[in-house]
């Protein structure tokens, strides 16, 4: 395993590291907890340090599986990181409401502390803004008082916004999407948080599937490897030397494998250079939907990830119409029933115009 420094801590972290929402859901159903901690425990040994939770990842079972997993591991072998945010405290911000939501994951997770707790997910600034001033305080006192060692954030702002971030100065770490779909909007943050020593991690680095989903249209990413393309996909992000950890979700011990591998000869490059070398490989693909799911609150119950799924398929110069029909069984005739509310343009992770794509959906 290819290890970094995780900014200006001495924490020494995997380059690849365990996102821990794709424990496999038969087992979870099943109520078989220790089969999927065998995955966590096996990533451990290939060497991967860093895992990634939350609440609610894996019907809320994600935390106490990584926990049955860690407890099993001597406690300065493995660095953990849990997450909250208003959503998590039900909008309740008192220091008690925040102690309770960090001791449930703590003990969940069966530890005495974090290593990173994160600000999690923030979609624009002025929630940004609003959370950080209604919590920091709390991440704070949760330090001093040995709970967690190290304050992060996770966002899926763009480049200049994810700058004014940075620009605070109260966080150790970032968590950001990146990926060979969209990393030419995230260069301007990534560049910034690099320069401000935070250490970064990365989530969706096979942009929610669709990189592995469409290997033709990827493969120049494997050139000069013996990769496939997801291995190259993680590869790619792993490679830029601005990034500390790339995060990989593993239902299965051959996904680790793959991950392994994948990071098994890693050569670090700034992402200039990275950028430079690919600016004029593949196609334009910033304005690909990645399937992130955060558009979800259509008042008039539009399942807009569908169709912008749909209408990757357009871009990648597949049938629309028949991933619409006989993928998802969805009409194309529902697209027309937007009423152009704009909530899920301003939700969109990718920035995408969905109004535009669903009117154009609405009329084939
Ligand atoms: S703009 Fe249209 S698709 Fe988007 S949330 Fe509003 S009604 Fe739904
Ligand atoms: S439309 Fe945007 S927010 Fe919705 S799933 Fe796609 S990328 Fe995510």
């Amino acid at each position: 395993m290819y290890y970094k420094q995780f900014g200006k801590t001495n924490l020494k972290v995997s380059a690849i590291g365990m996102g821990t929402m794709r424990y496999n859901d038969d087992d979870i159903n099943a109520g078989n907890l220790g089969k999927c901690a065998e995955v966590a425990l096996y990533a451990h040994e290939k060497g991967v340090n860093y895992f990634d939770t939350a609440p609610f990842y894996c019907q809320d079972k994600s935390e106490t599986i990584t926990g049955m997993a860690l407890s099993q591991l001597k406690r300065d072998s493995f660095y953990i990181s849990s997450k909250v945010n208003l959503g998590t405290l039900d909008n309740k911000t008192t220091a008690d409401d925040f102690n309770r939501r960090l001791e449930k994951s703590l003990k969940r997770l069966k530890v005495d502390y974090l290593d990173f707790y994160y600000l999690w997910c923030m979609l624009d600034l002025e929630s940004f803004k609003k959370q950080n001033d209604l919590l920091y305080k709390h991440f704070e006192q949760a330090k001093k008082d040995g709970l967690i060692r190290n304050i992060a954030v996770s966002s899926h702002m763009q480049g200049s916004d994810l700058e004014k971030v940075v620009d605070t100065g109260l966080y150790s770490g970032m968590l950001i999407g990146y990926n060979a779909l969209n990393y030419r909007f995230r260069q301007a943050g990534i560049k910034a948080a690099y320069n401000n020593g935070m250490g970064i991690v990365v989530m969706n680095p096979l942009g929610g599937g669709l990189i592995p989903e469409n290997p033709d249209t990827f493969s120049y990413l494997t050139e000069g490897s013996d990769l496939t393309v997801a291995q190259s996909a993680l590869r790619f992000v792993a490679s830029h030397k601005e990034i500390t950890v790339t995060l990989a979700g593993f239902t299965s011990k051959d996904h680790v494998d793959d991950a392994v591998k994948a990071v098994k000869v890693l050569k670090e490059r700034s992402a200039d250079e990275i950028y430079d070398e690919y600016e004029n490989k593949g196609i334009a693909l910033n304005n690909l939907c990645t399937g992130c799911g955060y558009c979800m609150h259509c008042p008039v119950d539009i399942d807009i990830p569908k169709y912008m799924d749909a209408y990757n398929m357009n871009i990648l110069g597949h049938d629309m119409a028949g991933r619409l029909n006989n993928h998802w069984h969805i009409p194309a005739s529902k697209a027309s029933e937007c009423i152009k509310c704009g909530n899920c343009e301003e939700l969109c992770t990718q920035h995408l115009p969905i109004i535009e794509r669903l009117e154009e959906i609405s009329q084939i």
